[in-house]
């Protein structure tokens, strides 16, 4: 037996990983199995290119819980080590100034740290407080050999007895560590991290019904339990697969999803970095939600995060998947990432092949495009209010959608309104409902003068319409009840009046009898006969400004209560004419309260004791 002294920047490396590591001390297995698979795949290559004359055999990595014993076991068929071997690499700890590493990132919030800083074997020390490793290497005539090491600077290292080619790393895990034990932890973290290695892994049996040849019924068989898929859809070639099966790898990804994505986007790149990788576009609901079924990043298929601010822009976090890259640089704090120009390309490249992939599905089938296109509208919104380089690419395949359910793109859309909606001042006016329902009678009202209205009734449609208007050079957008209508798009001729100015006078009176000052703002207007008699509108800007109160939800200083609208009178309508003509004094303010309710009501604004006297005045009119 010879023993020695393991040689470190750091004296005292082990207790500084255990207690600086300590919050996220899972990442070990990854490491461990990391380490299997990469024997494995070590002793595949040399066997492929006639470096080394062996069977491969079973390669299966197996891990092991020993609950009497406390140990924890990862064993591999790979590569091996030989005593010199051991020696050479895990002797001298790898950390090429980690002490620096460490006091320049004191501060730096360890969590998501770790998941970037490979560790690599020595990991092992925040679950246990001694190692074994027990490997043969492949190599011929080679002596097997054990290492041991209780978590100090001393090790031992003796030749032993190994049967098969291989390494078993044993963990005797420490009293903190015990949960590692635990059947459904372990696999649990397997599942994590491991769920795609290209090397299968194995943790204990599982029951399973089959159905034997010729049997009649299905029997209950125990078999391998193997975790993971080597050969995930992300690394197969495109054109060999099918929707079905992208349908099937986001069901093995995201296990408690039910919704099935719209549409995938394949992602292949090996210049000028390598990435592959595999994003699913949601439907994104009005609720923006990204918290679930985040994408994940993947390095040569070993599980890394899920954390992925600053590597995707941010709109791309509401798609879901995996993107796989031996080129983002993992062993390092997020700061760096974010400002790592190898990921600031990965980013721009990844934000590229989603534009190429919507212009794509736009160009080629515009119908199929237009069908998923509500169902996408969020996140194309999003995309270009917050991604520059995204909000160019997509001016060409940005859609509106009319309340007559028509899409345009936005320069059809502009040629589409130009003629009838351009007002004195020469610019475009695009009218929009934000509730096509309850905006039900001044839409009818715009389409009955051959007006478009579009239909703007998500979340982000509010910013989305502020975007367009710094967009687009003289545009501007106006709620469809914003204004009379003839006003909002002033047309050449408009109607006389056919009132004198003593019955405007007395017809302004009798409504501002009834109308709250602070509230309303009554207004005369030349309509036609065929508009209503009174309506209430509500000032752009004045709504704007409520809405975006509304959307900060700050203690905002504005309620409802200060909120003001206009009283329109339709000084043409055959109704006022009658209201005017009306001799009897208490009718007449009977018929005036009652047109200014009808006018209320239309607008949403009628309720609690005052629907109820409109309701039962209605009863005594009739
Ligand atoms: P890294 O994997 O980043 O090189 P590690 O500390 O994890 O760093 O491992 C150091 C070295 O030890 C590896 O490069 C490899 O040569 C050797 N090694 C670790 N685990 C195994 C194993 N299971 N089989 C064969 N060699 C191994």
């Amino acid at each position: 037996m010879k023993s020695g002294h393991i040689s470190m920047q750091t004296e005292n490396m082990f207790p500084i990983i255990k207690k600086f590591l300590y919050s996220d001390n899972e990442i070990f297995l990854r490491e461990l199995v990391s380490n299997a698979v990469d024997a494995t795949k070590k002793l595949q290559t040399l066997v492929s290119i006639g470096k080394a004359d062996c069977e491969l055999g079973d390669l299966t990595i197996e891990i092991k819980t020993d609950k009497e014993a406390k140990t924890l076991t990862i064993s591999d068929h790979g590569i091996g080590m030989t005593a010199d071997e051991v020696e050479k690499y895990i002797n001298n700890v790898a950390f090429s100034g980690a002490s620096e590493f460490l006091e320049k990132y004191k501060g730096v919030d360890a969590a998501s740290l770790i998941g970037h800083f490979g560790l690599g074997f020595y990991s092992s020390f925040m679950v246990a407080d001694k190692v074994e490793i027990l490997t043969l290497s492949y190599q011929k005539d080679a002596k097997a050999a054990r290492w041991t090491c209780d978590g100090s600077t001393e090790f031992t290292i003796e030749e032993t007895e190994k049967p098969e080619r291989g390494t078993d790393i044993i963990l005797h895990l420490a009293d903190d560590a015990l949960e590692f034990l635990e059947e459904q932890r372990i696999l649990n973290m397997l599942k994590k991290y491991c769920k795609f290695l290209p090397v299968p892994i194995r943790f204990g049996d599982e029951k399973k019904w089959e159905k034997p040849e010729g049997a009649e019924k299905e029997v209950e068989v125990e078999q391998p339990r193997i975790i993971n898929n080597i050969n995930p859809l992300w690394k197969r070639n495109p054109s060999e697969l099918k929707d079905e099966d992208y349908n099937e790898f986001y069901r093995e990804l995201y296990p408690y999803s039910f919704e099935q994505p719209l549409f995938y986007i394949h992602i292949n790149i090996d210049y000028p970095f390598n990435l592959t990788g595999v994003l699913a576009f949601p439907k994104v609901k009005q609720q923006v939600d990204i918290q679930k079924n985040k994408i994940q990043l993947y390095c040569n298929q070993v599980y890394i995060t899920d954390q992925l601010e600053g590597i995707v822009p941010e709109f791309l976090m509401l798609l879901h998947g995996v993107i796989d890259s031996p080129d983002i640089p993992l062993n390092v704090s997020r700061s760096y990432l974010q400002s790592d120009a190898n990921v600031k390309k990965i980013a721009a490249h990844i934000t590229k092949k989603v534009a190429d992939k919507l212009e794509d599905m736009f160009k080629n089938n515009r119908e199929d495009f237009e069908k998923k296109w509500d169902d996408i509208k969020v996140f194309m919104q999003y995309g270009v209010l917050t991604d520059e380089k995204f909000s160019e690419r997509a001016q060409n395949f940005l859609l509106l959608k009319n309340t007559d359910g028509k899409y345009f793109t936005i320069d059809e859309y502009r040629n589409q309104i130009e003629t009838l909606q351009t007002n004195k001042d020469g610019n475009v006016v695009a009218l929009y409902a934000t509730n096509p329902e309850e905006q039900y009678a001044p839409i009818q009202t715009a389409k009955a003068r051959g007006y478009d209205v579009l239909c703007m009734d998500s979340v982000l449609d509010m910013h989305f319409v502020n975007y367009l208007e710094q967009k687009l050079e003289k545009c501007s957008f106006t709620r469809v009840d914003a204004d009379v209508m003839d006003k909002l798009i002033v047309k050449e001729e408009v109607l006389p009046s056919k009132l004198s100015k003593s019955e405007e006078e007395t017809l302004k009176n009798l409504f501002e009898e009834i109308a709250d000052k602070t509230k309303f703002t009554v207004q005369l207007e030349n309509l036609s006969n065929d508009d209503v008699p009174v309506l209430i509108t509500q000032p752009e800007f004045m709504r704007r400004w409520a809405d975006m109160q509304k959307m900060a939800a700050t203690n905002s200083f504005m309620n409802n209560d200060m909120l003001h609208y206009n009283l329109v009178i339709n000084t043409n309508h055959d109704l006022i004419a009658n209201l005017l003509a009306e001799t009897n004094d208490e009718k007449r303010k009977e018929k005036t309260a009652q047109l200014f309710d009808l006018a209320k009501l239309s607008h949403q604004m009628l309720a609690g004791e005052a629907l109820d006297k409109f309701v039962k005045r209605c009863f005594d009119i009739l």
